[in-house]
């Protein structure tokens, strides 16, 4: 079932439905604007819905796949109305989402017990620049999975700013859950590697680790980010089991551009988009499910501890497409 259970389900659509609404408005006032006076799907009205897609940070890319798809169909099957058009970009952005199965609306599968009865604790290491929502999403998460059961702890390998370390403990103390830090300025590697090891030590389920978001040149990057990786397979073979992405959705082609950089540098396993909620660029979703083959694992509704959800394509979109 995951992380959520039944019954708080439906509230979560409604946290969905809530945190897209900007998009929606904005993609829709768009396509009704742009289909005025137009009965018929032709060039015009596809060359409009191609620009709003683009505005609406779907991506060049994943627009002109859509555009094209849907101009096929308009061709082949008797789809040419104007009122159709809402359907048809529905359907394929459907398809183009679930083409990349990568998408699987399950949240990280963290293992029950090791095979010898001992836990193995199940890294994550979190990435991504500066203010895109990691350590938020961290409190988040380690919330869902201490509600689930597991014992978690947390560390503090983002070293660069006080101010970092802090925010870290604050969640540490909202969510119950132990921290391991060494204040700032000292390597994150060496925190990482103190954070798996005391994990094993104490038979800790899940270690969420922090790191800082500097945006720097591809070669620092690299370096730094394996640097931190190779320190926690010192107290644990096969750590960090995930390497979670964070993007901040509002920034749009931003979080595309932060995508590549970050896995070209690194092996990252899973991406969080955040801040969906408050912005109106929420199309580029859309655009990071199609164009990389890494699941999109978590979406953030809001700044609230209960605002993290599991990534469901198929209530994405039908989120996305809900006549309110
Ligand atoms: P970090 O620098 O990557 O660790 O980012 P932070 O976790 O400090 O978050 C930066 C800001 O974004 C904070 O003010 C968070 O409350 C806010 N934030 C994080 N996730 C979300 C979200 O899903 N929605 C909204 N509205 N704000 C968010
Ligand atoms: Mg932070």
């Amino acid at each position: 079932m995951g992380i959520f259970g039944f019954f708080s389900k439906k509230e979560n659509k409604e946290k969905l439905d809530q945190g897209l609404e900007k998009t929606k408005t904005s993609i829709f006032s768009k396509i009704s604007k742009a289909i005025i006076g137009k009965s018929k799907i032709d060039e015009d009205v596809l060359d409009e819905l191609e620009e709003v897609l683009i505005s609406s940070d779907v991506g060049v890319d994943s627009t002109i796949k859509i555009i094209d798809r849907i101009r096929q169909r308009v061709a082949k099957e008797k789809y040419s109305n104007t009122s159709e058009l809402d359907f048809l970009l529905r359907d394929e952005i459907s398809r183009m989402i679930e083409e990349n199965r990568q998408h699987s609306d399950e949240d990280f599968n963290v293992p029950e017990k090791s095979l010898d009865g001992k836990k193995i604790p199940y890294v994550i290491m979190v990435v991504g620049v500066n203010g895109v929502g990691k350590t938020t999403t961290i409190g988040k998460l380690a919330n869902q999975f201490k509600q689930k059961g597991y014992s978690v702890m947390l560390g503090a390998a983002d070293t660069f700013r006080a101010a970092a370390v802090e925010q870290l403990r604050i969640w540490s103390d909202r969510v119950g859950v132990p921290i391991v830090e060494k204040g700032m300025n000292v390597s994150p590697a060496a925190v990482a590697f103190d954070a798996v090891k005391e994990a094993k030590e104490q038979n800790v389920d899940v270690v969420i680790v922090d790191t800082a978001g500097r945006l720097q040149t591809k070669v620092n990057l690299m370096a730094e980010l394996s640097n931190i990786k190779r320190a926690m397979t010192k107290p644990l073979e096969g750590a960090p089991h995930e390497v979670l992405l964070v993007l901040d959705a509002s920034t749009g082609q931003n979080a595309i551009q932060q995508a590549k950089a970050f896995t070209e540098a690194t092996d990252v396993t899973s991406l969080a988009l955040t801040k969906l909620d408050g912005t109106a660029k929420g199309g580029v979703v859309i655009g990071i499910c199609d164009q990389f083959k890494i699941p999109v694992k978590y979406i953030g509704v809001g700044e609230g501890i209960d605002h993290l959800q599991i990534f469901n394509p198929r209530e994405f979109v039908d989120s996305l497409f809900k006549k309110s």
